[in-house]
């Protein structure tokens, strides 16, 4: 079977993972839960959001989260910026990657941001250019890129084309994001090779909710076609609240374990992801979605 050595995984409960909730993890704990994460060795994380604290007040720690995180040598942290405010106050946090995205579908980027999608692509293309001329990454995600729970039509073409205007304005990489698990291993590998064929020296990423048990594959499509970034969620926490349909990411465990088995490099150590598990359990007050993950804290304790 044709398989990268290695593949980079950025682990996204911090950010992504944590919105969907109703319990509130304090500035210490997202600390925490960074630095247990950079600890079982996620080169990448995405640690919170730039987002305006009025409108998200449980964000507004942003900066203090950032500042709170051990940085160790070859650890990237990336903040989702919504904005240009948003990237001066990530940028004065010294965050190494600002991720910028719009959705595909024009009546879910309306619903979650009041924007159109034409408005956030000029605002992200700005944050880009300001953010390469700060010396910083710059990821460009399409969200929805493969299907809209709201009922319009998401073509290949119109991810493209959005992809074209991140890569002009300077992006370092470009993200997929399958918000609400529309994907399927076949629309994945279509997409993935028109992207990696036309942008050879552009990090492809693939961003994976695991809504209708699909993710897994969709990772495998991706790798076939040539993606060598992916994302998950410790125990498959996270969905975005602003958009229907929307339920938990690929669970990290999985993604570990499938790598792992399959003899594929990813520096994460499996082994430590069952007690990244139990503290995000514990902290968030209900067992997580994931069936890798409760299952390896089952097979721990037993073995304990
Ligand atoms: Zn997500």
């Amino acid at each position: 079977m044709k398989k990268p050595s290695t593949v980079t995984i950025r682990e996204v409960s911090p950010r992504d993972g944590l919105q969907g909730e109703t319990a509130e993890i304090d500035t210490e704990g997202k600390i925490e839960l960074v630095n247990l994460l950079a600890s079982a060795g996620f080169p990448r994380i995405n640690v919170t959001s730039f987002a305006s604290p009025k409108a998200v007040p449980r964000l507004a720690d942003a900066a203090d989260v950032v500042a709170g995180v051990i940085r160790r040598p070859g650890l990237e942290l990336d903040a989702s910026v919504p904005n240009l405010r948003g990237a001066e106050r990530a940028l004065e946090a010294d965050v190494d990657t600002l991720v910028v995205f719009v959705a595909a579908s024009d009546e879910a980027n309306l619903r979650n941001v009041r924007r159109t999608t034409e408005e956030s692509m000029v605002e992200s293309e700005a944050v880009i250019r300001l953010a390469r001329a700060s010396g910083k990454n710059a990821v460009g995600t399409v969200s929805l890129a493969f299907g809209s729970p709201y009922g319009d039509e998401v073509t290949d073409d119109t991810v493209v084309a959005l992809a074209d205007r991140f890569v002009a304005a300077g992006a370092t990489g470009l993200s997929l994001g399958d918000t609400t698990g529309e994907a399927n291993p076949q629309a994945v590998f279509d997409l993935v090779s028109r992207l990696r064929a036309e942008y050879p020296d552009v990090e492809l990423a693939l961003h994976l909710h695991d809504t209708r048990g699909l993710a897994l594959a969709n990772v495998l499509a991706g790798m076939q076609a040539g993606a060598r970034h992916f994302d998950g969620a410790i125990g498959g926490i996270g969905g975005s609240p602003f958009t229907k349909d929307s339920s938990g990411n690929l669970a990290t465990e999985d993604l570990v374990y499938m790598c792992a088995t399959m003899g594929i490099e990813t520096g994460v150590d499996l082994a430590a992801l069952p007690s990244i598990n139990a503290f995000l359990e514990t902290r968030l007050g209900h067992p997580l979605p994931g069936r890798l993950g409760q299952f390896m804290r089952g097979s721990e304790a037993a073995s304990a």
